[in-house]
């Protein structure tokens, strides 16, 4: 018997998401962003079903050299950089692009000595205030970087703190800064998150970084993945394990702070915080039993949560529960939460099955 919770991964909608970043910025190359186990679906499977993309972006240093080993070739970058100098060792064995963000990148890698030259991504702060240069800053760093052996080519990167409301005047200003800081300068660049895939496309330049979308979750304030024809890559499942009748009046799970109206079935199915499921979800979340909407009812457990079935014929143990994906939105469970997409798909752990089917 194996606990029944699990995350099934469709792998032909990661394709299909990847063909829509293809149709909305059919002029870009891709990277594509597989960092946090590839926002919890799997770093390499994700990343085998995405082989068509132009390259890949990863955080650690770790995910990049097991991407690299499974075998593919294209452009692989280190969004955060290298963290110590024996990282520039790897950069250099792996053939991974390293993000420098900050001076104390630039002065380990002026120390270094990689096997080959080591392909450099300089990221410029143009108003998230979170990594990067000031864009004055950019001619001096470009000459320095050119000025090392150990560097090969440099390309320019900035990060967009409000591309996901297509209102905001900040993606604009963002990218004027980043346009006027580089008018000098030759290399390639890349601005585009998913939001501005979609959102902006003034923006789309050499290289978009689409992450969210390739999952299927909407990147855009207000609009529905369905809408922008995205596809839920990941469908988070367990069973119920148990149904009990339950008298008006009793109090279930943790706390008691669900009080029963009248006579009714409560289930309890097998998924919990410890899995990833979020522990701020609260009574009337949706989940789907056998495919029909039912609402969660009570504190989440570590291992559990318990499900109101008025209005199910005959549950049973054994029967299919849906916390999100096909059917359940991972947007409208992330909203219940009173959190994001992102967080709630990457939060899915080990101790979750992950099976896929193309
Ligand atoms: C995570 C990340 C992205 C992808 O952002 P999404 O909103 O998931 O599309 C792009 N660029 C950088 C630098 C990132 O860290």
């Amino acid at each position: 018997m194996t606990r029944p919770a699990r995350a099934c991964i469709n792998l032909r909608a990661l394709q299909h998401n990847l063909q829509r970043v293809r149709q909305s910025a059919p002029h870009s190359r891709i990277m594509a962003i597989i960092k946090a186990n590839a926002y919890g679906h799997g770093l390499v499977c994700a990343a085998q079903a995405m082989h068509d993309a132009d390259g890949f972006g990863v955080a650690s240093p770790e995910e990049g050299v097991a991407l690299r080993e499974s075998g593919f070739d294209r452009r692989i970058v280190l969004l955060e950089g290298i963290f110590t100098a024996e990282d520039i060792a790897l950069a250099g064995g792996y053939r991974l692009d390293i993000v420098v963000h900050h001076i104390s990148q630039l002065e380990m890698l002026e120390h270094a000595r990689p096997a080959r030259p080591v392909d450099v991504w300089l990221k410029l702060d143009t108003g998230m205030n979170r990594l990067g240069f000031e864009p004055d800053a950019v001619s001096h760093i470009t000459d320095r970087l050119q000025g090392l052996h150990q560097v090969g080519g440099v390309r320019y990167m900035t990060h967009f703190a409000c591309a996901d409301d297509a209102e905001d005047a900040t993606t604009a200003i963002q990218l004027e800064r980043f346009t006027d800081a580089l008018s000098p300068l030759a290399g390639e660049r890349s601005l585009a998150n998913s939001a501005a895939v979609l959102a902006w496309p003034d923006t789309h330049a050499d290289w978009v970084r689409p992450g969210i979308m390739l999952y299927g979750a909407s990147p855009l304030v207000g609009r529905r993945a369905d809408e922008l024809d995205l596809r839920p890559a990941m469908t988070l499942k367990t069973q119920l394990i148990a149904i009990n009748a339950c008298r008006a009046g009793d109090a279930v799970g943790y706390g008691g702070d669900w009080r029963c109206p009248e006579a009714m079935s409560v289930g309890v199915a097998a998924i919990g915080y410890g899995d990833g499921y979020p522990r701020h979800a609260t009574s009337g979340m949706p989940v789907l039993v056998n495919g029909k909407r039912a609402a969660l009812i009570g504190r989440v457990s570590m291992d559990m949560i318990c499900i109101d079935l008025r209005g199910h014929e005959q549950p049973a143990v054994g029967d299919e529960v849906v916390l999100w994906g096909e059917g359940l939105p991972v947007d409208e469970v992330a909203r219940g939460a009173g959190t994001i997409s992102y967080e709630l798909l990457c939060g899915v752990n080990q101790r979750v099955a992950h099976e896929y089917t193309s």
